[in-house]
């Protein structure tokens, strides 16, 4: 039984680790795929590292310059 729930943690954990990066500003509205999206560059706040999920409850929407 132990076994079990350790797979449903890894697979919970594989999921969860969609990772998107986002400008921890109050004027950015979007999320990026790349670490190093054009849309990124003029970021000034912080650089920020977080789930797809999160970023879709912050209510960000994919950025515009992805590749
Ligand atoms: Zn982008």
């Amino acid at each position: 039984m132990k076994t079990i729930a350790l797979i449903a943690l890894i697979l919970c954990f594989t999921r969860e680790n969609n990772i998107v990066y986002i400008c921890d500003s109050p004027t950015a509205e979007v999320y990026h795929l790349n670490e190093n999206c054009r849309g990124l560059k003029k970021c000034k706040g912080e650089l920020k590292k977080i789930t797809l999920d999160r970023a879709k409850s912050l209510k960000r929407r994919l950025c515009g310059f992805e590749d």
